[in-house]
């Protein structure tokens, strides 16, 4: 079988407009694929409406047209995939994989496990008169270890970190951990290059993909910019949005946040110049192989 070729993807939820932290992730996985002429896939992680911020979502592709970070093949939607995602869960509950649950969130609470940890209640079967109300998968107690690419091995025993983890929440939406697993497998992606922040979803996504015979791509864990007191930059803390009149100054910003030395007198150019130098000046080596950094 001939060796597949590299496709990477950006996955933002449209919570809000594009911020710097969320430039940050989109450039670093942009450069990773376009460095080993790979595609790079758009994927809109628009899974929880109540989150989502109306006309987001176009907003951010917008953006990132300006910022000439183009995209190859069709938009995903994971709110047009339901149909996907509930498959893959009957397959789960039919292989007995995956447990209906009736825990409330206090009852859980109530357990007194550390970190919340669900305690496996209804793993074994719905309390008497109880009815399900979410679906969780099933872990094992034993270590999941995996190489970032820039943060080195990591390991984790999903037992002791959050033990049987929801697939679909009580309220009928599908978790995230679910559908980022079933689209990196339907879109072919050898390479995930996102934020730090997402470092410790790794160990249950490849639990996951474990159990659905999926391969496990590659991952490169970017460093995560936060504000002056330590709070990640999100839409969540206010960051400001990015200045779509002014692309290639943030891209050269976001880009020396991500450790490159950036000329300044590329950040006259058109984006498409600046990427393209960017492309061929790109290194790996180069990243701060630090969780969170301050941004300035
Ligand atoms: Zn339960």
């Amino acid at each position: 079988m001939p060796h597949p070729r590299y496709i990477g993807r950006f996955a933002p939820s449209p919570s809000g407009p594009l911020h710097f932290g969320s430039l940050v992730a989109a450039l670093g996985s942009f450069l990773d694929a376009r460095a080993r002429n790979g595609e790079w896939l758009v994927r809109m992680e628009d899974l929880d409406p109540p989150r989502e911020m109306p006309g987001a979502a176009d907003d951010i592709l917008r953006t990132l047209e300006r910022f000439g970070l183009h995209h190859d093949r069709e938009v995903i939607y994971q709110s047009r995939r339901h149909e996907a995602y509930q498959a893959v869960l009957e397959r789960l509950l039919d292989a007995g994989l995956a447990y209906p649950c009736a825990c409330t969130r206090r009852e859980i609470r109530a357990a007194g496990l550390p970190g919340g940890i669900y305690p496996g209640t209804c793993r074994n079967g719905l309390p008497t008169g109880r009815e399900g109300r979410s679906i969780r998968l099933r872990v094992e107690n034993s270590r999941i270890g995996f190489r970032d690419r820039l943060q080195g091995p990591v390991e984790e025993n999903l037992a002791q970190q959050c033990g049987d983890f929801i697939l679909r929440r009580a309220d009928g939406l599908y978790a995230y951990q679910l559908a980022v697993v079933v689209d990196d497998a339907a879109q072919g992606i050898t390479d995930i290059v996102r934020g730090a922040d997402l470092l410790d979803s790794t160990a249950r996504q490849i639990w996951l993909q474990r159990q659905l015979d999926l391969p496990m791509p590659g991952y490169l864990h970017l460093p995560v910019a936060v504000k002056p007191d330590g709070a990640k930059l999100s839409k969540q803390t206010f960051a400001p949005p990015v200045d779509p009149k002014q692309p290639t100054p943030q891209l050269a910003r976001a880009l020396r946040f991500l450790g490159h030395a950036v000329p300044e007198e590329l950040e006259q150019s058109p984006p498409i110049e600046f990427l393209d130098w960017a492309r061929k000046a790109w290194n790996p080596a180069r990243l701060p192989a630090v969780a969170a950094i301050e941004a300035r």
